[in-house]
């Protein structure tokens, strides 16, 4: 019988079986050798006795072997219970080497503390990083995830269909594209989609009005920790639907993947937090809301202590805001005074000119160092009150003449903090973001661009304000956001060309310039376009966090550096300055 060396059950015992696998560990006693054998379902124990055991000295790490065998009950002693099969083990009757293995070049195991490689070599050498039962596991369940929404998918009578991967250069996401230039039609090039997003509403427009995809999305955006450049959406579309709709469907998938795969209560449907109140009281369009910590202004009690510094930023119409943390700071606290340091900086990388933290002691406030505090505590019982702050919380406040920026910087430090903290109100949770603004005005040149992508349908109500206050209209977008991560996005879509063309031509795309770039899909909407609306989860975003990690790469088979390199293949490599001329008329000096 033939079973993975994971499947090695009781049930075998005094049945021959046939096992192939990774040699991962060899055990050479005298007389007898030990193998471990390794595959993708687990681990058993091989022993190879008298003659046999001749063959097996010469067995190396990660030769791949073929072994038959009688199945047996180790020796209690020798029970292993950190091994599912650590009960039994197989006496090899014959051994087949399959192929040999150089030595790798990190030991792969299971042991944290054994296995020291680095991530560049471990996606250097990807597929023997991937032999390690952590990595497996990360796979296998997103291989889960990835079923149950397909079949949740095809229960729903959704279409699953595949949108090109060879596009025109568009704006999708405001991200740039990556391009391949043509060979056929020399000086011109395809684009990778950003997302299948004007493909999608094609196929509304044609009539296929529910669709789905497992879709590859490439974005080449500013190298971030937690982004890859080709990544993958779980995308859908549906037609005559609202976003009521594309929520509760969304709420069904996710309720089903908690009752089969997560197995964790979860309360539906998610709560709703409009765009505005997320950055008022969180800093964030994505806030986590595992912990309450919220922004609270304290400009008018800092105006009255002798704070100079800050009440300097005051005078010139600045204000001061500030988060209270349960850090149970100077006891068992994660979050000690180094750590409140780099906190500091932090904030100042992130824009702001210094960060203030004090910790309550003896329901008074302190500082480090303690001048701080004295320049503040005569009023120091009405911030205590104001942050409802009690000993052992931290509290930091800055100051900064640019209050968007202010609560930006506070909401990125209230994760970090807040992570560092752990204390979780609940392991998962997720909350809508609604109700964002359509456009975004940039920092610099005050022009509009659209917040999300230039497709999104603006608000019934909001439709007067286009004209004259175009900053205040709301998109009809919606994101889903888990544990602070965006794992979601969709919209209700503009299915009218002249609208289209507006909002294009108010983000600075003129109408000649807008037919050139999007006239497919302009034209498209004078041909009877339904009410369309869709959604994309980024399904590797999503596994990571429901898996409680952090690390995207650790989803993706063979992921990008975060800069964006592929040690796997050593991609991007440099091209034959005399290829890309001949056959692509491209006259580049590499
Ligand atoms: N295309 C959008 C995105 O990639 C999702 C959507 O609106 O369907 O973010």
């Amino acid at each position: 019988m033939e079973i993975y060396c994971g499947d090695l059950i009781p049930d075998f015992i005094g049945k021959e079986v046939t096992l192939r696998g990774w040699a991962r560990y060899i055990r050479d006693h005298g007389g007898k050798v030990f193998v471990d054998l390794a595959d993708r379902k687990g681990i058993s124990q091989v022993v190879f006795e008298g003659d046999i055991s001749e063959t097996a000295k010469s067995l190396g790490r990660e030769y791949v072997i073929m072994v038959k065998g009688l199945v047996r009950q180790r020796e209690s002693e020798t029970f292993d219970s950190s091994n599912p099969t650590g009960t039994l083990e197989v006496l090899a009757k014959s051994l087949e080497i399959i192929s040999r293995s150089e030595t790798p070049p990190f030991e792969i195991t299971e042991e944290k503390e054994k296995f020291l490689a680095s991530e560049d070599l471990r996606l250097k050498y990807r597929y023997l990083d991937l032999r390690r039962k952590e990595m497996i596991e990360n796979i296998e369940f997103r291989d889960k995830i990835t079923k149950l929404a397909r079949k949740f998918f095809w229960d729903n009578d959704f279409l699953e269909l595949e949108t090109p991967t060879l596009i025109k250069d568009t704006y999708e996401t405001g991200a740039r594209p990556f391009l391949v230039p043509s060979r056929t039609k020399k000086g011109t090039f395809y684009s990778l989609p950003q997302s299948p997003q004007i493909y999608k509403q094609l196929i509304m427009v044609a009539g296929l009005d529910r669709y789905f995809q497992v879709a590859r999305a490439f974005r080449d955006e500013d190298q971030r920790e937690d982004r890859q450049p080709e990544f993958t959406q779980l995308d859908f579309e549906v037609s005559f639907k609202d976003e009521e709709y594309i929520r509760g469907l969304v709420e069904t998938l996710v309720k089903k993947i908690f009752s089969d795969i997560i197995r964790e209560e979860m309360e539906f449907p998610f709560p709703k937090l409009d765009y505005k109140e997320a950055i008022e009281r969180y800093g964030s369009d994505k806030p986590d809301l595992r912990y309450d910590y919220e922004i609270k202004d304290i400009t008018d009690i800092i105006a009255k202590t002798d704070y100079n510094i800050v009440k300097r930023v005051i005078e010139n119409k600045g204000s001061v805001k500030g988060i209270n943390f349960k850090a149970n700071y100077g006891k068992d606290s994660k979050v000690d005074k180094d750590f409140m340091l780099s906190m500091v900086d932090k904030a100042k990388t992130e824009g702001l000119k210094g960060l203030t933290w004090l910790f309550i002691e003896g329901g008074e406030i302190h500082s480090i160092p303690g001048s701080i505090a004295d320049s503040i505590n005569k009023n120091g019982k009405e911030i205590i009150s104001k942050f409802n702050a009690e000993d052992g919380d931290i509290i930091i406040f800055a100051a900064d003449l640019d209050e968007q920026l202010l609560k930006e910087v506070l909401g990125k430090l209230r994760k970090i903090i807040g992570d560092k903290i752990g204390k979780f109100k609940q392991k998962f949770s997720f909350v809508w973001i609604v109700d964002f603004p359509l456009f975004e005005v940039d920092r610099v040149n005050g022009k509009l661009k659209p917040a999300h992508n230039p497709f999104t349908a603006p608000t019934i109500d909001d439709m007067k304000l286009l004209d004259n206050e175009p900053e205040k209209v709301r998109g009809r977008q919606f994101d889903l956001v888990l544990n602070g991560n965006e794992v979601g996005g969709g919209a209700i879509r503009i299915n009218n060309s002249e609208l289209q063309l507006k909002i294009l031509e108010m983000i600075g795309i003129e109408n000649k310039e807008a037919m050139e770039t999007f006239g497919f899909l302009i034209e498209s909407l004078k041909y009877g376009a339904p009410e369309d609306a869709g959604f994309a989860v980024g399904l590797d975003r999503f596994v990571a966090v429901l898996k409680e990690k952090q690390n995207i790469r650790d989803f993706i088979l063979f992921p990008k550096t975060r800069s964006f390199d592929s040690p796997i293949d050593g991609s991007p490599t440099k091209i034959d300055s005399k290829r890309l001329l001949d056959d692509y008329k491209l006259d580049i000096a590499v």
